[in-house]
């Protein structure tokens, strides 16, 4: 770590303590970033760094609410509004308990760099709450829904701040929220993406950031004269990202092995077919099943409790297998993890989820120099088709399946023609963290100085 690195983060711990993520995430940029920062001395003499790394504005508030019993519930929700240097707020909720002001920084400043790689006007952000909708009915996940929405409807609009979904917020969540802004302002706006089809949603919303993933990764491969067809992938997750990145893989002729949930992992050494995968959608989207209950219907899958191995290992990553496509958390390929990957000839990864990967894990990914997409690039799709959702609902107009993945494919291109682009010109060639990082900032960057302090 350089002397300015050490000094940057140095600050940061002491400003942001107990934010290990943000930690993280920022150093992770500032390495990549030194390179520019180097030969573009106006951005260091700006502080376009120092400043990127502190949020605009950020919102914390009560949400109090009634369960089916009668009882009040209190859970605190956040909005970090990172940047909005290049467009409107824009970024994900997540409903997890697990959410913590250093969590949402993390993935807002994440977002900011994907956000500028799509090339669309968006800014960045990302909010939401430490409520767990995990067993709670409809009616307290509405309840929930509507109590949020009364505090964040102020922060809110078309122009200013436009919230997507994420962990444990889909179209059910987006649809009690919406309901509840439209209410509250009595306007029928594009405030939030993610929406139904029949009231103001894009086609390919959700399935968006997966399929980016895979055509990605598709892009990758072609660098080496290969492709997917045939080659055995691991997936983590069992959710949005997750499902529909099966669903692209599947498509792309790829052989799916595994998957995951909360409950535990799956491995299927005789693949996933187009009909196992129906059944998937239909256990986790609608009867909200865990993943257990695949290996009791197909006999040819074997499942791992979650917690039943070492606490640093997660099994998914523990079979031999080309490419791996993390889609699930946080920190989900520890070092331990990593290896067995590379012992296993791993000859991709591609970040679904934000941030899956420990440092550990991405030193050893990048020591070995085995292709590997940082999330901020490879799952922009989401943000992209949320982007296009913005734009439709401007236009008061909706674009057919094959418009939007059309624009969804070109986007996907030029994000990874960009990254290797820029990391070359950068003097690392291949370095897709580096491409991402650098020229993720110096679109901000420059609107930043452009925009005056
Ligand atoms: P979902 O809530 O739809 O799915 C998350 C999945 O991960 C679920 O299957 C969940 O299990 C599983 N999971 C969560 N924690 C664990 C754990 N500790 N061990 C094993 N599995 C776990 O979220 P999304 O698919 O939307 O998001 C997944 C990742 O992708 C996140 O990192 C998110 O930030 C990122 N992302 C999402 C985008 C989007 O548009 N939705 C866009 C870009 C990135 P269970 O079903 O049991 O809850």
């Amino acid at each position: 770590m350089s002397a300015y690195v050490q000094k940057l983060m140095a600050e940061v711990k002491s400003r942001n303590s107990a934010e290990p993520e943000f930690h993280q995430s920022v150093q992770e940029l500032a390495e990549s970033l030194e390179l520019v920062l180097e030969r573009h001395t106006h951005y260091r003499e700006a502080k376009i760094l120092e400043r990127i790394i502190e949020p605009e504005r950020t919102i914390v508030f009560r949400v109090a609410w009634v369960d089916d019993e009668g009882d009040l519930q209190v859970n605190r929700g956040y909005r970090v509004e990172m940047n909005g240097a290049i467009g409107p707020y824009k970024g994900g909720l997540r409903f997890h308990p697990s959410v913590s002001m250093g969590v949402l920084k993390f993935l807002a400043l994440e977002q900011v760099f994907k956000n500028s790689l799509t090339t669309l006007p968006m800014g960045a952000g990302h909010g939401g709450a430490d409520f767990n909708p995990k067993g709670k009915s409809d009616q307290e996940i509405m309840r929930f829904c509507q109590s949020f929405m009364n505090e964040l409807f102020r922060h809110l609009g078309p122009s200013t701040d436009v919230p997507d979904g994420d962990i444990g917020v889909g179209g059910r969540e987006i649809g009690y929220l919406f309901g509840q802004y439209r209410k509250l302002r009595n306007e029928f706006t594009g405030v939030l993406t993610g929406k139904g089809l029949n009231w103001g949603g894009s086609l390919m919303s959700t399935e968006a950031t997966g399929y980016g993933a895979v055509y990605f990764a598709e892009h990758m491969l072609a660098r080496k004269d290969e492709s997917l067809v045939g080659k055995t992938c691991l997936v983590s997750g069992c959710g949005k990202v997750a499902l529909s990145t099966m669903e692209k893989l599947l498509g792309f002729g790829a052989r799916v092995i595994t998957f995951s949930d909360t409950s535990g992992a799956i491995h299927d050494p005789e693949g996933i077919d187009q009909e196992k995968l129906e059944w998937l959608k239909e256990l986790k989207g609608i009867r909200r099943g865990c993943v257990r209950e695949y290996a009791e219907e197909f006999s040819s899958a074997e499942f791992t409790a979650a917690g039943s191995g070492d606490l640093d290992e997660n099994p998914v990553w523990h079979h031999e297998a080309a490419c791996a496509f993390p889609c699930a958390r946080q920190h989900e390929i520890s070092g331990k993890d990593a290896q067995a990957l590379l012992q296993n000839g791993i000859q991709l990864i591609v970040e679904g989820a934000n941030m899956p990967t420990t440092p550990e894990a991405a030193k050893l990914f990048r020591d070995r120099k085995v292709p590997y997409a940082p999330g901020k690039a490879a799952n922009a799709g989401g943000a992209a088709v949320s982007g296009l959702e913005m734009a439709q609902n401007a236009m008061h107009y909706a674009w057919t399946r094959e418009e939007v993945d059309e624009r969804l494919q070109i986007i996907m291109k030029n994000i990874h023609d960009t990254c290797v682009n820029v990391a070359e010109e950068f003097g690392t060639p291949e370095d897709y963290i580096n491409g991402a990082n650098i020229a993720g900032f110096i679109r901000v960057a420059d609107a930043m100085i452009n925009l005056g302090v």
